[in-house]
């Protein structure tokens, strides 16, 4: 599903976020990004979600080499493979839990009507089927995240990239998200998590960990747990 080869991302002014990362993600997985602020984490999520393009180094997203697209196959990767969900929930205000969910349709060349349907059977998916006309500031914390999540999967992207989805909840709220990511890594989805939560990180098949745009340690990686041994 994704493969990092030797990914490195500098900015101007001397800034190297990701110094050489390789990772490979199987479809199916369930997968945690540890490590302290400023050592990647988002970068490399950007990256693998095709939104960053990487200084050097090769990205393969479902089998394609992004370096080969152009930015309109890129926005059409992104609109059917991926959905995104970003600690800040980033939902428009003023504006209903259907229509915010509707409105992460629009470039997959759905009509109205269709992506309204698909909308509310993404909200009923994350349990919010008695939410539909709600305003986002009318929704708590833990369910604006799940609007977030329905607008993230109403496409049925193979791949879910969350950056700390759990950062701004309550720890019920939280865990009522995460039960949900599970749910739909369960179904099928690919889900990669970046989280600052130590249970959380642990409670997941695999945790990578980075430090200064490197991955530290993959307990996916037999090599190093044996070299350990
Ligand atoms: P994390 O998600 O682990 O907190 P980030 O990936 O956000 O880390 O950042 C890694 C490094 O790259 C940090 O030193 C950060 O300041 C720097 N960085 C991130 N985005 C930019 C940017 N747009 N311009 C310059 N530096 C950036």
């Amino acid at each position: 599903m994704i493969s990092l080869s030797g990914v490195a991302k500098s900015y101007p002014g001397g800034v190297t976020a990701l110094a050489g990362v390789s990772l490979t993600i199987e479809h199916g997985e369930l997968v945690a990004i540890v490590g302290p602020s400023g050592s990647g984490k988002s970068t490399m999520l950007n990256t693998i979600g095709t939104l960053d393009r990487p200084t050097s180094g090769t990205v393969r997203i479902d089998g394609y080499d992004i370096s080969t697209l152009s930015e309109r196959q890129l926005s059409a990767l992104r609109a059917t493979r991926i959905g995104f969900v970003f600690q800040s929930f980033h939902l428009a205000a003023g504006v209903a839990a259907l229509d915010n969910v509707a409105d992460g349709l629009l470039y997959n060349g759905m009509g109205l009507r269709e992506r309204r349907r698909r909308s509310a059977a993404a909200l009923r998916r994350v349990g919010l089927g008695h939410r539909l006309d709600h305003l986002s500031h009318e929704l708590s914390g833990g369910e604006r995240q799940r609007v977030a999540i329905a607008r993230a999967v109403a496409g049925a992207p193979a791949l879910l990239l969350a950056d700390e989805p759990t950062g701004a909840l309550d720890t019920a709220s939280g865990a009522g998200v995460m039960a949900l990511l599970r749910e739909l890594n369960t179904l099928g989805t690919t889900v990669v998590i970046i989280t600052h939560d130590r249970e959380i990180a642990a409670s997941l098949p695999r945790q990578v960990e980075m430090r200064d745009g490197r991955i530290v340690a993959d307990s996916a990686d037999r090599t190093a747990s044996e070299v350990g041994t």
